[in-house]
């Protein structure tokens, strides 16, 4: 299987087009998902990401009155997906792997899982905190930020595991990292995040994946700012197409990023979603048209579960 950073280096600076699928609720069918993104197969994607979704913590009461807290994975699924879609659309699946709700002994099991499925991409990311926590803590035992699991898979990679005494077969994963062109919304500072972001990819990731924005001169700031800090692997843009009037006041909510006045302006004076859903379309033809000027190495697209309107700009596009 293909490294995403030779997916790049063999592109010979032609925009790679690839996106993210999130796996359906527990008890749903995968099947809906698999046939949403099969349209977008005619883009060619090398490689499809799938997000991991920790567990939620839910609340039920007994017969006796008593309420249980009971952790519960949503959206479960993540390394099983990963398979099918190799199978199904001869595709690389890059799986997300979370600090959250994992202990490190939990996160070298689902690794080798991974590299037995022959899977040698992985998106490394601190996950979110629990939406009844509000701010992030660890599994006991478990990484606290994604510069640590980095560690962990760079020492994988090099045969290094845990507690086991001898050396591993080596893995050979290709790490990713998420980067942030209008800051994450935890970080004291622009100053402090470049920081963290550095140090992870000091740590060993080899590319960079942003945050969704509709701005791109937050990603071209976001580019520079990397490039003068010295951090030189490749930086590829996330996108997400507005597709609903909500999304305008959501979106900056759950995403923590700006939304331009002329998109806000533009979706205002539509009247129902359909429509809004075509100036999300226009805007992100025009959107990725420039970042393809700008030389980005590909086009990162947010699905989540929607594919129609991720093909029509891909259409505009490639
Ligand atoms: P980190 O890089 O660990 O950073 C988290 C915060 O801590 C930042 O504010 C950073 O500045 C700070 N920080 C970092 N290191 C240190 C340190 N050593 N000391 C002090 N502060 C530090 N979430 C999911 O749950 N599942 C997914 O599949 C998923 N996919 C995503 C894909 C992409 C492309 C992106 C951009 C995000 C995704 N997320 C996902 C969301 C992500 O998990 C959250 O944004 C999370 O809050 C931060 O993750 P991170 O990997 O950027 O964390």
């Amino acid at each position: 299987m293909t490294k995403v950073t030779e997916y790049i280096s063999q592109s010979n600076g032609k925009t790679l087009f690839s996106i993210e699928i999130i796996p359906p609720l527990k008890g749903q069918s995968i099947v809906q998902l698999l046939d949403s993104v099969e349209p977008l197969m005619e883009f060619k994607p090398p490689f499809v990401d799938v997000t991991y979704h920790r567990e939620e913590v839910i609340e039920k009461q007994q017969p006796n009155g008593l309420i249980q807290r009971i952790p519960i994975r949503k959206r479960p699924g993540t390394v099983g997906i990963c398979a099918r879609l190799m199978e199904r659309f001869k595709v690389d699946a890059v799986p997300h792997i979370i600090c959250g709700g994992f202990t490190r002994e939990e996160t070298e099991d689902m690794l080798i899982d991974l590299h037995y499925l022959g899977i040698n991409n992985v998106l490394v990311l601190r996950g979110d905190p629990e939406k009844s926590v509000g701010v992030f803590k660890p599994k006991e035992g478990g990484h606290c930020y994604a510069s640590e699991l980095i560690e962990q898979v760079v020492n994988m990679n090099k045969g290094i595991l845990l507690h086991e005494e001898t050396h591993a077969i080596p893995t050979n994963f290709c790490i990713g990292t998420a980067g942030y062109p209008e800051k994450h919304f935890e970080a004291v500072s622009m100053d402090t995040d470049f920081q963290y972001l550095k140090a992870k990819v000091d740590a060993g990731a080899d590319f960079i994946v942003t945050q969704m924005f509709f701005d791109n001169q937050m990603f071209f700031r976001f580019v520079e700012r990397c490039r003068a800090e010295g951090i030189t692997v490749p930086i590829i843009p996330g996108l997400k197409p507005l597709s609903t009037k909500k999304q305008l006041t959501i979106l900056p909510q759950i995403f923590h990023l700006n939304m331009p006045q002329e998109l806000v302006r533009e979706a205002e004076k539509c009247e129902d979603d359909k429509d809004v859903r075509q100036v999300g379309i226009e805007w992100g033809v025009q959107q990725c048209k420039e970042l393809m000027a700008y030389g980005v190495p590909g086009l990162h697209f947010y699905t989540m579960g929607k594919s129609d309107n991720v093909l029509k700009i891909a259409q505009g596009v490639f």
